[in-house]
C-alpha cells in the first residue's frame, strides 16, 4: 500500500501506557482474566459488555509510557493514514447520499482498555463500540495477524481497521441499534446468525474502501487486494476456531466463515456500492 504520502488522521487518540486502578490488588503485574481466546477480530460488542462484568484488571506498577521502537511508531503512523483514508471514502460516500459522516474516533492501547464497551484486552482483538463511537486497536494484534494467523502485509493491516470502521459506518445507518434490540428479543442461536451478518457486511465496507483506496485514490499495490483476501480468509470463525481447538462448530460462528468473509470483502470491493452489501437481506451468505 503507498501509505507514506498520504493524509494523518486528527482522530487518533493515543492511550498507550494508560493504566487502571480498577480492583487492583497491589504489588506485581497485571494479571487479566482471558475470557476469550479465539476471537481476534471484531469482536461483537456485546461480548465485551459481558467481559465487563467479569473482568478483573489487575494492574499496577509505573504509568510511565512504554518505550516505543521505530516499528511501533512507524505502525501507529500507518494506522493513522488509513484511518484518513476511511474518512475521505465515507465522507465522500455519506455525502454522495445526502448525508454527513461522522468520523469515528480510533483509540491506540497497549494491554487493556476502558471503553463506554466495558473492559476489553488486547487478546480479543480490535473492536468497535457503538456507545462511544470508538475503534480500539492495540497494535501487538499486528503482530498476532502475521505470525499466528499467517496474514502479513500493510494492505491485511489497513483492512482490520476498514473493517473496524465498517461497524461505525453501521451504526451511523441505524444497523447497530436495531442488533441491540433485536438481542433481546431472539435466541442466542439466532442472534448469532444475525452477528455473522453484521460481520459480513463490515467486511464488505471494507472491500468498498479498498474499492475507493484503489479507483479514487490508488493507493493500491499489486498484491494488497490479495493480502486483504487472504487475512479475510485467515481470521474466518472456522479457521480460528481449527486453530485454538482443532474443530468446529458452526452453531457459535459469529462472523462468518473464511469463505463468507472473502466473498462480501469483495462484494464491496468490486461494487464499491453500499447496497451492495446488505448480507441481512441476501439470499446466501
Ligand atoms: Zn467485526
Amino acid at each position: 500500500m503507498l501509505w507514506r504520502d498520504g493524509r494523518r488522521s486528527t482522530n487518533v487518540e493515543d492511550q498507550r501506557g494508560s493504566r487502571f486502578s480498577g480492583k487492583a490488588k497491589g504489588g506485581g503485574i497485571g494479571i487479566i482474566i482471558l475470557a476469550l481466546i479465539g476471537m481476534y477480530f471484531g469482536i461483537d460488542p456485546a461480548i465485551i459488555l459481558n467481559l465487563g462484568q467479569n473482568a478483573q484488571v489487575v494492574q499496577s506498577g509505573p504509568s510511565d509510557l512504554p518505550h516505543q521502537t521505530e516499528e511501533e511508531r512507524q505502525l501507529a503512523d500507518f494506522v493513522s493514514v488509513v484511518l484518513a483514508d476511511t474518512e475521505d471514502t465515507w465522507n465522500q460516500l455519506f455525502r454522495a447520499a445526502g448525508k454527513s459522516y461522522t468520523e469515528p474516533t480510533l483509540v491506540l492501547f497497549s494491554g487493556a482498555v476502558d471503553s463506554t464497551c466495558g473492559f476489553a484486552q488486547a487478546a480479543m482483538g480490535p473492536f468497535y463500540c457503538p456507545g462511544d463511537g470508538k475503534v480500539y486497536i492495540d497494535l501487538s494484534f499486528y503482530r498476532d495477524l502475521k505470525q499466528q494467523m499467517n496474514a502479513p502485509g500493510d494492505f491485511a493491516q489497513a483492512y482490520v481497521i476498514a473493517h473496524e470502521v465498517g461497524h461505525h459506518v453501521q451504526n451511523l445507518l441505524g444497523i447497530s441499534s436495531k442488533m441491540q434490540a433485536l438481542r433481546r428479543q431472539v435466541s442466542e442461536g439466532e442472534y448469532n446468525k444475525l452477528s455473522v451478518k453484521l460481520e459480513l457486511q463490515a467486511d464488505c465496507f471494507a472491500g468498498i474502501w479498498a474499492h475507493n483506496a484503489d479507483r479514487v485514490r490508488q493507493v493500491v499495490e499489486p498484491g494488497d487486494i490479495k493480502e486483504a483476501l487472504n487475512a479475510a480468509s485467515q481470521i474466518g470463525d472456522d479457521r480460528l476456531q481449527q486453530r485454538h481447538r482443532g474443530y468446529v462448530t458452526p452453531d457459535s460462528f459469529t462472523h462468518g466463515t473464511s469463505a463468507q468473509r472473502v466473498r462480501w470483502f469483495q462484494q464491496g470491493y468490486q461494487t464499491g456500492k453500499v447496497a451492495s452489501c446488505d448480507s441481512f437481506n441476501a439470499a446466501s451468505l
